[in-house]
Parts: C-alpha cells; sequence; structure tokens
C-alpha cells in the first residue's frame, strides 16, 4: 500500500507519518529531508537544491524525481511508503503515474495562520533531522543526540510565505486530482486526534497487519 501526505508546511505530515508507520509498517520518504541529507553530505544535487529550498520554492522536476525514485528503489520500500512532501503540483503527480502506484490521499488541513505559527516554532536537530516544537514544550535539545536544536535555513518569515503561497497555487490543485481516494482530516486538534480517523480508514483499506 502506498499512500501521500498531503497538507500545507506545519500540517503535521511527519508526525502523521511516524504514527502510520509505527502500525503499518509504511516507509516514510520526505523529499525535504532527501534533499537536506543531499545537503548535509554535500552532493552536487542537494547543493543544486537547496538554491530553490533556501528561497522557500520547488526543486526543478528533474531533480526531485532523480532523488525520489532512487530511495523509492531501495529494498525496504517493498511492504509500501509513505510520501511526504511529494507530490507538490500537478506536473509530479502526472511523472508519479509512471512511478508508483497510489492507494490512498491523506489531507490534512489546517489554516495559514496556524500554519506560520508552527513553523515558526519549529526546531530541527542539525545531526539527525528529528522535529521538535517550542509549542509541544520541547527542549532546546535533542532528546536522542544530545545535541542543540536549530531553526531550518527557510524557516524564516519570507521563505514561509513564498512556501504557502506555492502550496497554495500548485498543490491544492492535487485534492482535486486524488479526489476518487481522499481522506481529509482536520489538524487543528493534537496528533493522537489527528491520527484516530487515519487509522480506521488505513485498516479499512486493509493495511492492518
Ligand atoms: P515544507 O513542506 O515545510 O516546506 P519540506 O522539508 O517538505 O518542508 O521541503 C523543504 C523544501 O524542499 C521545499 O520548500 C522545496 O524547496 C523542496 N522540496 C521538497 N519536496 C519537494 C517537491 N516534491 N518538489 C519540489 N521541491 C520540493
Ligand atoms: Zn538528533
Amino acid at each position: 500500500m502506498n499512500i501521500i501526505l498531503l497538507g500545507a508546511q506545519g500540517s503535521g505530515k511527519g508526525t502523521l507519518a511516524k504514527r502510520i508507520k509505527a502500525d503499518f509498517g509504511l516507509v516514510p520518504i520526505s523529499t525535504g529531508d532527501l534533499f537536506r541529507q543531499s545537503i548535509a553530505n554535500g552532493q552536487p544535487l542537494g547543493l543544486e537544491a537547496k538554491k530553490y529550498m533556501d528561497r522557500g520554492e520547488l526543486v526543478p522536476l528533474d531533480l526531485t524525481l532523480k532523488i525520489l525514485t532512487e530511495r523509492i528503489k531501495l529494498g525496504d520500500c517493498a511492504k509500501g511508503v509513505i510520501l511526504d512532501g511529494f507530490p507538490r503540483s500537478i506536473e509530479q503527480a502526472e511523472a508519479l503515474k509512471k512511478v508508483l502506484k497510489i492507494d490512498s490521499v491523506i489531507c490534512l488541513e489546517l489554516s495559514k495562520e496556524q500554519c506560520m505559527e508552527r513553523m515558526l516554532a519549529r526546531r530541527i536537530c542539525p545531526k539527525c533531522g528529528a522535529t521538535y516544537s517550542t509549542l509541544l514544550g520541547d527542549g532546546d535539545t535533542c532528546t536522542k543526540c544530545g545535541v542543540s536544536l536549530v531553526r531550518r535555513d527557510d524557516d524564516n518569515p519570507d521563505a514561509i510565505k513564498t512556501r504557502l503561497e506555492v502550496y497554495e497555487k500548485m498543490t491544492t490543485p492535487l485534492i482535486n486530482f486524488y479526489s476518487d481516494r481522499l481522506l481529509k482530516v482536520s489538524a487543528d486538534v493534537s496528533p493522537e486526534e489527528v491520527y484516530k480517523p487515519v487509522k480506521d480508514f488505513l485498516s479499512k483499506l486493509g493495511g492492518k497487519k
């Protein structure tokens, strides 16, 4: 079973992906994380992508498809994947058709103001990439690595504004594109409450092991 998580920045896709992984064994794949790893490793693809990321713009399709398909080829994806942050445009969704069969799409709904607030509160571990939030009362060091948390380079007001505009313009048309297999969930509640309807939905699809 392969699923897509849609939802604006800060709507909690990464948090939801972790829960789905725990119960259903699907592998979360975040194109943003893949790019950040590539940057951290000093790879040319990542360094090229960073120019777009720092401005909050979409990375061109060829680079994005390359990093995604290389990840999907790895053996751990055989049981299925949770795509977080891909596709982000109709163009990407069309390209994805040739790569992977998508069973369902879950869309997290959150107001722009709340997305803003959550992104400004977001902190990440520079070593392992784990996400934290000052809104959830997290401290300022990674509980796994013990290193000091930082802000993401693109969690600044200008890039946040562009990212939300890009989401609205390029990504929301996917809600119609996938209307035949879509679950909409309000993201304005606790992570447990966001997960509840998702778990029911996926269990009915027959993914529960
Ligand atoms: P967010 O969704 O909060 O912006 P991500 O970590 O998912 O954070 O993505 C960070 C950046 O990586 C995006 O702003 C964009 O530049 C790039 N990126 C991630 N996924 C894609 C994609 N599917 N297509 C193009 N660019 C992408
Ligand atoms: Zn860490």
